[in-house]
């Protein structure tokens, strides 16, 4: 049993090894990949549980990393954020999107509204306003098809100048939404300083809906929250038509998930739209 445990040590021990190592491959990797335009933004559409119209995308980043393939935002973002490069990699998602969302209205695709999730990094390190500015201007997107994801960790900094920032972006017309909505912080003071137009339900409470009434209450409630603070409601992770259903009658605005559609490239996402 003795050597077991030394087994065991061992084993976490180069586990260590390991993670270390492909952390450090990984922000080797991010310094080099915005120059040599490896990162590629997929787009999760999200629907209008009224009218059942696709009302906007979400934007998610992946690496296209040469020797690892496809690589998912939580590898390389929490690295990205350690190491400040998510300042650099933030501006690049800004400009892109926007630039997608004018290149689909120029195709013809009918009006969407362009999510876009930001780092509270990007706050404490970068200049998220002038950022945001520099897309709208560079693409000319109209600032209300602009959506920017916060996170509660982001409100709840005490950093000076984040309600300032905040504020500014809001007078630029561009729409804020609350990420993970109920998973962050008990006090929800922050929804009366800044001026959010939608919440985003977290998924974990979105998964077990059907048969957790736990889940339910709270959906309901962050719904009744919402509806009575005048804020719109998006539940994400939507992956059955059962939890559509109980969303629906709870309701909820809109809805995103692989029940509608996974997140798709560009063009996947143009084809899906015009089929809808
Ligand atoms: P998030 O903002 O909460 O994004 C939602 C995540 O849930 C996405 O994972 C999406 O693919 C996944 N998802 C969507 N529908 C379903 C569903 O029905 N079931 C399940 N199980 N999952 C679903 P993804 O793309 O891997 O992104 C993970 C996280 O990485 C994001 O979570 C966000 O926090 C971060 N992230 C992604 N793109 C960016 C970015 O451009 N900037 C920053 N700062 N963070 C990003
Ligand atoms: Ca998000
Ligand atoms: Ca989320
Ligand atoms: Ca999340």
């Amino acid at each position: 049993a003795k050597g077991d445990g030394r087994n065991t040590y061992r084993f976490f021990d180069d586990a260590m090894d390991v993670e270390a190592v492909e952390h450090q491959f990984i922000r080797n990797g991010l310094r080099r990949a915005l120059e040599r335009n490896e990162f590629v933004l997929h787009y999760q559409p999200q629907i209008d549980l009224a009218s059942g119209a696709i009302t906007g995308v979400e934007a998610l980043i992946r690496w296209n990393h040469p020797e690892l393939g496809m690589v998912p935002p939580a590898r390389f973002i929490p690295v990205a954020e350690e190491s400040g490069l998510i300042v650099p990699i933030g501006d690049w998602v800004l400009h892109e999107a926007c630039r997608q969302a004018v290149a689909w209205q120029n195709a013809g695709l009918p009006e969407l509204c362009m999510a876009v999730n930001l780092s509270a990094v990007q706050f404490k390190r970068g200049s998220v306003e002038q950022s945001v500015i520099h897309a709208l201007q560079e693409t000319r997107l109209t600032p209300a098809l602009l959506e920017l994801e916060l996170t509660e960790s982001i409100l709840i900094q005490n950093v000076e100048g984040v309600l300032d920032s905040v504020k500014r972006l809001k007078l630029l017309g561009v729409k804020l939404s609350i990420d993970d909505f109920g998973t962050g912080y008990s006090s929800l003071s922050y929804l009366k300083r800044f001026d959010i137009d939608k919440l985003k339900i977290d998924q974990s409470f979105v998964r077990d809906l059907g048969s957790d009434p736990d889940d339910a209450a709270i959906v309901r409630a962050i719904i009744q929250l919402a509806r009575s603070l005048n804020l719109r409601t998006i539940a994400e992770g939507v992956e059955t038509a059962d939890m559509l259903r109980q969303l629906g009658a709870f309701g909820c605005d809109e809805a995103q998930g692989y029940y509608f559609a996974r997140p798709m490239s560009a063009d996947a996402v143009a084809s899906y739209i015009r089929q809808a």
